[in-house]
């Protein structure tokens, strides 16, 4: 073997080799980035961009696609995030509607959408990120952030997102979900209380529901906020399907933020004071204590008082197994959707105020 191929081995080998996508490098005509800089985009246009993002078993990369519509006046840059949970698809639809409306020409200020952090959770439909490590191992990308750069790929990718496109080009953000399967969300906010800025931003919002909340680490929320970037998490609904109704309240609430903050010149409409929005401190969870067939006996967003009944549970002959009741007066915030309910999955979460949380409101692991 010769000097030359040796001296080439050992240094494969000691040093990971990272290729990035080349200037002028495009997939399909879109251009390829691998990292966004909005100050750098033409003016009052719309951009289609693939951002290049972790690379996968095979060592081939994801392309996430983004859009920034960059206005033709500077002003605040506002991020719109869907799927970091992959089967959580009407904030896609949100993101689209909001796209569909926007004139760059007409802009002070730039609006980010980003559609698909969690690659293969979009392809397959789920809200977790498969990786091939032990068999498949499925991992939930809110709980990663803001990742890390030598991690496994879900931890990697999140922290591409937070170094590459998020840093420098983001003043304010929301995050989009929904509900998992068998559990739909009402239209809801959890709204960072150790920040007033992200306390306002909730505020904008038409909802049925906001959580004064501590943050969670590991979510996209709370990395951004930690970053020094207002931002909320919206939950709009049910997984899966577009529900419209919630695309058009999500819509409204980010039209009145792009309002807010000067972005369309239009004048901010409904607010979450206009449409008296229920305000609670802590997220209470009912959940199955034995497996059986459930009825619901409440709806989303219905107000509850304590003791009132939220579902039966009948076994296989159709005895009546439980009886499910509000821990707390408050509001369903969530609320099953299959009828099979196993042992630990959720019946209902009300919101609800609690004397005993401290000011900002009480933790909440459940974040969808
Ligand atoms: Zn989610």
């Amino acid at each position: 073997m010769r000097v030359s191929t040796l001296l080439l081995l050992c240094c494969l080998g000691a040093v990971p080799l990272t290729v990035t996508a080349a200037a002028g490098d495009s997939i399909q005509g879109i251009p390829v980035i691998d990292r966004l800089d909005v100050e750098s985009l033409e003016s009052g246009k719309l951009h289609r961009l693939y951002f290049e993002s972790v690379e996968m078993g095979s060592g081939q990369r994801w392309y996430v696609p983004v859009m920034v519509a960059k206005g033709a006046k500077p002003g605040r840059r506002v991020l719109l995030v869907a799927g970091v949970h992959g089967d959580e698809l009407t904030p896609v639809a949100t993101v689209h509607e909001v796209f569909r409306k926007l004139d760059p020409t007409k802009l002070a200020g730039s609006v980010i959408g980003i559609v698909g952090i969690n690659r293969p959770g979009i392809e397959y439909v789920t809200r977790t990120w498969p990786i091939k490590n032990l068999g498949t191992t499925w991992i939930n990308p809110n709980r990663v952030f803001p990742g890390k750069e030598t991690g496994n790929s879900v931890e990697r990718q999140a922290w591409l997102v937070m170094e590459k496109l998020v840093k420098g080009n983001v003043d304010v953000a929301v995050d989009m979900h929904t509900g998992g399967n068998g559990a739909d969300f009402a239209l809801f906010i959890f709204a960072y209380a150790g920040d007033a800025e992200s306390l306002a931003l909730a505020d904008l919002f038409p909802v049925d529901q906001i959580k004064r909340d501590p943050g969670l680490e590991g979510t996209f929320e709370y990395a951004l906020v930690k970053a020094g970037i207002p931002a909320l998490t919206l939950e709009l609904g049910g997984p899966r399907g577009y529900e419209p109704d919630m695309v058009k309240a999500g819509v409204e609430g980010i039209d009145n933020v792009l309002a807010h903050y000067g972005v369309t010149g239009q004048k901010v409409g409904r607010t979450a004071a206009t449409v008296n929005a229920f305000r609670g401190n802590a997220l209470v969870d009912v959940v199955a204590d034995t497996g059986g067939f459930v009825e619901y006996l409440v709806e989303l967003n219905d107000a509850v008082k304590e003791g009132q009944p939220l579902a039966i549970q009948r076994n296989a002959f159709g005895d009546l197994v439980q009886e499910y009741t509000a821990p707390a007066a408050g509001r369903v915030a969530i609320r099953g959707t299959d009828a099979i309910r196993e042992r630990g999955s959720d019946i209902a979460t009300i919101l609800t105020n609690q004397p005993d949380c401290p000011p900002e409101g009480c933790p909440y692991p459940g974040y969808e």
